[in-house]
């Protein structure tokens, strides 16, 4: 099967950046997905590397084209898609598209790609380590902990069922293998 894609969605804190990019360095043939954004470059964030970066404006004016795959308003005023020139470009090379993606938009671009997409859905142990984990991590007050908390309880919820396979991040080392092992099954189809 050609032009493959593969989706990991997950709550923040469940460990989903790590697993992508162990993936990404075992496999050269996966790349990943740029999205388009209307929130403003955070830190050493570049055009063209974590995300295309447009104005509110010109992102309206992009969905009036149809040049969106699938987008959403994740955050009031702040819009979040993926082009389909993007698609068109990692395809042409050949390789196959990892997209990371909140639950929503995960679930969407299954429905849109069917049999092409294997969609991951990587799930902490338990809401308490969850939350031990952003204690942990110390970027976050605790206000701002819980209203992820609260929102991983119900993308969790919300997730059940809807994706191809379901990765509980207990341990990391293990979390790995069976990504590992979940892709190469899917890549080999
Ligand atoms: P952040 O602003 O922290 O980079 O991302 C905020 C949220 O937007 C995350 O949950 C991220 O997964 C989601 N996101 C990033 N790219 C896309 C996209 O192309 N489409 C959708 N629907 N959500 C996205």
């Amino acid at each position: 099967m050609n032009n493959k894609v593969i989706i990991f969605s997950a709550p923040s804190g469940a460990g989903k950046s790590t697993i992508v990019n162990h993936l990404l360095q075992l496999h050269p043939e996966l790349e990943f997905s740029i999205s388009a954004t209307s929130r403003s470059p955070r830190g050493q964030e570049r055009h063209g590397v974590e995300y295309y970066f447009f104005t509110a404006d010109e992102f309206r004016q992009m969905i009036a084209e149809d040049k969106f795959v699938e987008y959403e308003e994740v955050y009031s005023g702040s819009f979040y898609g993926t082009l389909r020139s993007e698609v068109e470009r990692i395809w042409a090379k050949g390789h196959v598209i990892i997209f990371d993606i909140d639950v929503q938009g995960g679930v969407n671009l299954k429905k849109i790609f069917g049999e092409q997409a294997l969609s991951i859905f990587i799930q902490a142990p338990s809401v308490e380590v969850l939350r031990e984990r952003l204690i942990g991590r110390a970027t976050d007050t605790e206000e701002a902990i819980e209203r992820r908390v609260a929102k991983a309880a119900s993308e969790m919820e919300f997730a059940d069922g809807k994706f191809d396979h379901v990765l509980i991040n207990d341990d990391l080392a293990t979390a790995k293998k069976e990504a590992e092992e979940v892709i190469e099954t899917f890549l080999n189809k």
